[in-house]
């Protein structure tokens, strides 16, 4: 098959800073006219699959209500069947059709931070298959705060099952150029919107319980939450450092070994100077045996490093550059051809859990714990 490239850089994606409601209305209403969106909707509504842009990371979109369109996004990604879909919608008007309760709190929630990147849990409508639910009776429901997104989803008339467009377990695509990496010839079309805002995926909370409960977080923090709708649980498997058989996760998706790259990758925690004086002695060490090593560095730290290709992922004055670019980087390392991958870690600062999550995954779970006597 070959997959249409259809290029609409130059769209405001910047979560920071903020789309005022009016401009991306303003956006929308122009970019469903587009030609490029226009044909994007028809291949949607006639069962093909389309990778399109979000501000959290890139999303490939089939009909959510057609099984199976749906069937064909899980065969692209070699996704596990029991890992559920995201249906992404453009308006409020859209919600009550494929869910079977709106709950308080889902509609508290959804006025604060939709659009935006926050999914949520509800119970299913009828209409919605188990191809797209991996046979649960619940469903995941966004509303995406980017203006390509948000038009293609108009224009196709449908909720847009979509998950993140990378092949199943490697990172999540954050420019159209991963997308075509991963995914070239097997889907049908590539909308080219420039790079990503959030950079991480959005954060799930289920609203179907007595209390929400956050099933895996991202850039709306734990915080913001609750400053919404009072107290927020955490499914315990987000902040697990190893993990753990028996306990199972809420969102089926958290299960898998995710966002890695193909080299074997080692977090190493503790204070700055330590961790650098660790990871160069350990780079030697692999040099050793005849291994090219990468390091994930920021700004500040990058100049202590000398393996083989150090890469900064961002600003530690900054976090959301490190969100932004995390996955990027980790693709790099992979482009890099390293063997191995040292990797400062995040804790500080309100994305700190989202991006840890995200790394430990990366990592299979490997941390080491650097105290002053290793160095
Ligand atoms: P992705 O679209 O690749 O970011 O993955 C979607 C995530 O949402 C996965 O972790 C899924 O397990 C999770 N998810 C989707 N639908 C549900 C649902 N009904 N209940 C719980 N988690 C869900
Ligand atoms: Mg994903």
């Amino acid at each position: 098959m070959e997959t249409k490239w259809i290029a609409l850089d130059g769209w405001q994606t910047e979560m920071d800073g903020g789309l005022e409601k009016e401009q991306l209305e303003g956006q929308v209403s122009k970019l469903k006219e587009h030609p490029g969106i226009v044909q994007a909707a028809k291949i949607l509504q006639k069962g093909g699959l389309v990778a399109f842009p979000t501000e959290t990371v890139y999303g490939l979109g089939a009909n959510g209500l057609d099984s199976e369109a749906a069937g064909r996004i899980y065969a692209a990604k070699g996704r596990p069947s029991d890992n559920p879909l995201i249906l992404h919608i453009a308006s409020m008007e859209e919600l009550p059709g494929i869910v079977r309760e709106i709950p308080e709190t889902a509609k508290k929630l959804a006025k604060r931070f939709w659009p935006g990147p926050l999914t949520m849990i509800f119970p299913k409508a009828d209409c919605v298959p188990d191809g797209t639910t991996g046979g649960l009776a619940t469903v995941a429901v966004r509303m995406p705060k980017h203006p390509i997104a948000l038009a293609l989803i108009a224009c196709a008339g449908l909720p847009i099952a979509a998950p993140s467009a990378n092949r199943s377990g490697r990172p999540s695509t954050t420019t159209a150029w991963h997308v075509k990496e991963d995914m070239d010839g097997q889907i049908d079309c590539i909308i080219d919107g420039g790079e990503v805002g959030v950079g991480l995926e959005s954060t799930i909370v289920d609203v179907t319980g007595e209390k929400p409960m956050m099933l895996r977080p991202g850039y709306i923090t734990k915080e913001m939450l609750e400053e919404a709708v009072g107290e927020v649980f955490l499914d315990p498997v987000i902040t697990a450092t190893q993990p753990d058989p028996t306990i199972k996760p809420k969102a089926p998706g958290m299960k898998y070994r995710h966002y890695a790259p193909k080299a074997e990758m080692l977090l190493c925690e503790g204070r700055e100077q330590e961790v650098a004086a660790y990871i160069n002695t350990q780079t030697e060490r692999s040099q050793k045996e005849g291994k090219r090593v990468g390091v994930l560095a920021t700004e500040q730290t990058r100049a202590a490093y000398r393996a083989d290709v150090v890469l900064s992922v961002g600003s530690r004055e900054k976090e959301e550059s490190i969100a932004r670019h995390l996955f990027q980087v980790l693709r790099e390392f992979d482009e890099a051809g390293v063997d191995v991958i040292y990797s400062e870690c995040f804790e500080e600062g309100p994305l700190g859990m989202a991006i840890m999550n995200r790394l430990r995954k990366a990592a299979g779970y490997r941390v080491i714990q650097v105290e002053e006597s290793d160095v």
